[in-house]
């Protein structure tokens, strides 16, 4: 892929990083990047990767813009009240950089969806704000065999994860299984620091620039966890565990199911 000269002007400031130069910029231009979630993480997400020029960005989305979500998925903005996410978002990513290519789908990721939704995509970024919606993108990325980046937030805390799959550890092999409906509290039941989403979307979109240039080292195999009251960032090493349900020596997850059983074994 040749760039013009528009392009190298625009992206001049990638350029001249001896690790991304003309020929990691035009691996962003042919990448494919899935954000699933057009909200708080999916927010800055979309505008970072937009303005990185990554190519063809997807958005899955059923829902449209509330007044309560503009404390923190700055994408929208107040005259979209009302207007389908994706619409609102696709809409300010175009406008950053006429380079990309938005894909809108508004809907909920399902498990009848998922594959057609990845196929398409090299990387993954889970932008969802629910328990079952995460482990539905983690077993899908797991069976379509694509990278992605996990995060959840809540509160004053943040957690990021980068997954691939097959080759190291998964959401499952930490979290076996979501919680019991009622024993961790939402984001509209808790609360959530609206910078938080921004810090961690931004984590993500990072691991997907990573992931589509070839360079540094991803967020594997270790859970980032952010506190933004104290300013602290821990890593949590972590290993594939051979009995998880998903990607262990003998899995019980086979095929893709919307509904995962509730447990009381999230460690
Ligand atoms: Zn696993």
């Amino acid at each position: 892929m040749n760039l013009t000269d528009a392009q190298i002007e625009r992206y001049s400031r990638h350029i001249i990083l001896p690790e991304v130069g003309g020929k990691g910029q035009a691996r962003l231009l042919a990448g494919r990047v899935l954000i699933v979630g057009a909200g708080g993480l999916g927010s800055p997400a979309a505008l970072y990767l937009a303005a990185a020029g990554v190519g063809t960005i997807g958005l899955i989305d059923a829902d449209t813009v509330d007044l309560t979500n503009l404390q923190r998925q700055i994408i929208h903005a107040t005259p979209d009240l009302g207007r389908p996410k994706v619409d609102s978002a696709a809409d300010k990513m175009r406008a950053i950089n006429p380079d990309v290519r938005v894909i809108t789908r508004r809907e909920r990721l399902t498990a009848a969806n998922a594959q057609a939704v990845l196929k398409d995509y090299d990387f993954v970024i889970d932008g969802t704000d629910n328990f079952p919606s995460k482990f539905l993108v983690a077993d899908a990325c797991h069976f379509a065999h694509k990278p992605y980046s996990h995060a959840g937030i809540l509160r004053f805390d943040g957690q990021t994860i980068t997954v691939v799959p097959g080759e190291t550890a998964c959401y499952r092999c930490i979290f076996q299984a979501p919680p019991p409906a009622g024993a961790v509290p939402s984001c509209s039941q808790a609360g959530v620091l609206g910078v938080l989403a921004g810090v961690m979307g931004t984590l993500q979109a990072t691991e997907a620039v990573k992931f589509l240039l070839g360079q540094g080292e991803l967020l594997t195999n270790r859970l980032l966890v952010y506190n933004a009251l104290k300013t602290t960032f821990r890593n949590v090493p972590l290993k594939r565990n051979p009995s998880c349900p998903l990607c262990g020596a003998t899995p019980t997850i086979t095929e893709l199911k919307d509904e995962t059983p509730a447990t009381c074994d999230l460690k």
